[in-house]
């Protein structure tokens, strides 16, 4: 029946961050026994890895139950591209991790499977919450999050891990269970830069994969029209190149290029270069937006120290505009939930799910016909979603339905636009994905005259925190009345992923007491132009 099997409930109060373990390591790694052209050599190094629990895994003791009671048992037929692809790269699967129940909040409190807690007694962020404390306290090197609208820098930011999202249509997404399809992202924490680096545009090649079983992946030609728009970039930070290469035994990387045929787009990360050479003339934009009247502060401060810091590595910091940001919050918590409960409309049930509520809540009542199937419909799925999915799902319906569509869906997809624009504008790289947009400066409000002010507004990347205050106490979190206070820690994290741009959360030092006797963390987030992934994680690299 309906919920989390008392087993599975025990499992539940001990381990909250792993909703299944792997079982104890084999003598032979498993990742050579993958039959498709493993790419992993008995010389390549290993790593555990922690894949948060709405990539699907085959493994027979890792069900992919998206910390819902709908797919507590789920066991997926196929493993996530994503997986498949880290195995190949060393990766040893050492759990699934626990989060919002589909990905949906901000803490990691909305699981069928209970809160992930940290050590530190603070909310680990959510929804990739379970994957950052795998990371935080040392059970996996890397984990594998999703992040919509921010789930993967929040708990970065939380826990003191580093969290990428990488450009929209980079990494696979064949395998992750949707939730806004035109939002998600498949993105990596780890406790460095440069282990996600060297996976993603190092010796691991992932920027470069495309996939065909998800649509949208980046054709090849499309990834190599991306790149060509940063070989022809002159400015700022050069591009990294591939250097590394000459001497010693080919790296996994190498041998990988060696197999597929080699690229003139080959490009690895430059961790080794001091930090002065990475950053210096490199521009980093403040969004003056950014600087809200909730903002902690201890993370205003920390924020404009971090500035300095780079100022006094050679980095120019410019003040930027980004007018649409106060707008970009409510935006994203319409076409969410909107794409989210068409998403969820397949768990009934009968197809998909399983949870099925009886009949036995009403015995006169049988499934067979149309109406009665409809009753099944509804009892089982408001027995196997959790409040806040179901929440979702109803402002989803009601924003796409007839007469709401216009004054919100539709308004929410210009805030989008706007969004973009904005990002554009400031940034001194094209997007490789859209022409440049005629724009006038009467199309925006009056901030823009700061603009002026300030002077070009050409930057390479954006400096900002990643979340308005330090990561609360998790019972405060768990004491909080209103879902909007939870929807407010993503204010400054989903502006990049209603672009579909490449940022990066790393750990920023934060002047504050202890509270509670645990000390403060918070996060310092980068945001690069669409496709800019190599040189946002070597400048993150080098500042962190
Ligand atoms: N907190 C946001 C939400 O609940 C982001 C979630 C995510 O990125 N998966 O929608």
């Amino acid at each position: 029946r309906v919920g989390v099997s008392s087993a599975q409930q025990q499992q539940r109060r001990l381990l909250n961050h792993f909703i299944s373990r792997a079982p104890p390591l084999p003598e032979t790694p498993p990742h050579n026994g993958v039959p498709d052209e493993p790419l992993s050599q008995p010389q390549a190094k290993s790593f555990t890895l922690a894949v948060k629990d709405n990539i699907a895994t085959t493994t027979s003791s890792l069900p992919t139950t998206c910390g819902s009671a709908f797919l507590a048992s789920h066991h997926s037929p196929f493993e996530a591209t994503i997986v498949t692809q880290l195995r190949r790269r060393g990766g040893v699967l050492v759990g699934k991790t626990n989060l919002d129940e589909f990905g949906m909040g901000s803490h990691s409190v909305n699981s069928a499977f209970g809160p992930v807690a940290q050590k530190a007694k603070r909310s680990a962020g959510g929804s990739s919450g379970g994957s950052a404390v795998a990371v935080a306290e040392g059970e996996a090197d890397v984990a594998l999050g999703t992040d919509t609208g921010g789930s993967v820098r929040l708990p970065a930011a939380y826990t003191g891990t580093v969290g990428y999202k990488p450009s929209y249509g980079m990494l696979s997404r064949h395998g992750v269970v949707p939730y806004a399809n035109s939002l998600d992202t498949v993105g990596l924490l780890a406790r460095s830069v440069g282990a996600v680096a060297e996976l993603v545009v190092g010796a691991g090649r992932l920027w470069a994969e495309h996939d065909p079983m998800d649509p949208t992946s980046l054709s090849a030609a499309a990834r190599a029209r991306c790149a060509s728009v940063r070989e022809g970039y002159q400015g700022g930070l050069p591009l990294p190149r591939d250097e590394s290469s000459q001497s010693q035994s080919p790296s996994l990387g190498e041998r990988y290029t060696q197999r597929h045929g080699s690229s003139t787009l080959a490009r690895s990360h430059e961790a080794e270069k001091s930090p002065e050479a990475m950053v210096k003339g490199v521009r980093f934009g403040i969004p003056l937006e950014y600087n809200i009247e909730e903002l902690d502060p201890c993370i205003r401060d920390a924020w404009a120290a971090a500035a300095e810091r780079l100022r006094a590595l050679g980095a120019r910091i410019v003040p930027v505009s980004l007018p649409s940001t106060r707008h970009a919050l409510s935006a994203y918590y319409v076409i969410a939930p909107a794409e989210a409960s068409s998403n969820l409309a397949k768990y009934d049930g009968v197809r998909y799910g399983s949870v099925r509520a009886d009949s036995d809540e009403d015995d006169s009542k049988t499934t067979t016909d149309a109406a009665d199937g409809g009753v099944l419909y509804a009892a089982t799925r408001g027995h196997g979603f959790g409040e806040e999915v179901k929440r979702r799902i109803l402002l989803g319906s009601y924003t796409l339905s007839s007469e709401a569509m216009d004054n919100y869906f539709l308004q929410a997809q210009k805030v989008r636009r706007l969004v973009r624009r904005d990002f554009d504008r400031v940034f001194a790289l094209e997007n490789p994905l859209h022409e440049p947009e005629a724009f006038s400066l009467s199309d925006l409000p009056d901030t823009v005259a700061m603009e002026n002010k300030f002077g070009p507004t050409e930057v390479d990347f954006l400096l900002c925190p990643t979340a308005p205050t330090l990561a609360p106490l998790l019972e405060n979190v768990m004491a909080q009345r209103s879902p909007v206070d939870a929807y407010m820690n993503d204010v400054f994290t989903v502006p990049a992923s209603l672009a579909g741009l490449p940022a990066i959360s790393i750990p920023m030092e934060v002047a504050a007491e202890k509270e509670e006797g645990v000390s403060a963390v918070a996060g310092l987030q980068l945001i690069g132009q669409f496709w800019d992934d190599a040189r946002l994680l070597a400048v993150a690299g080098a500042v962190s």
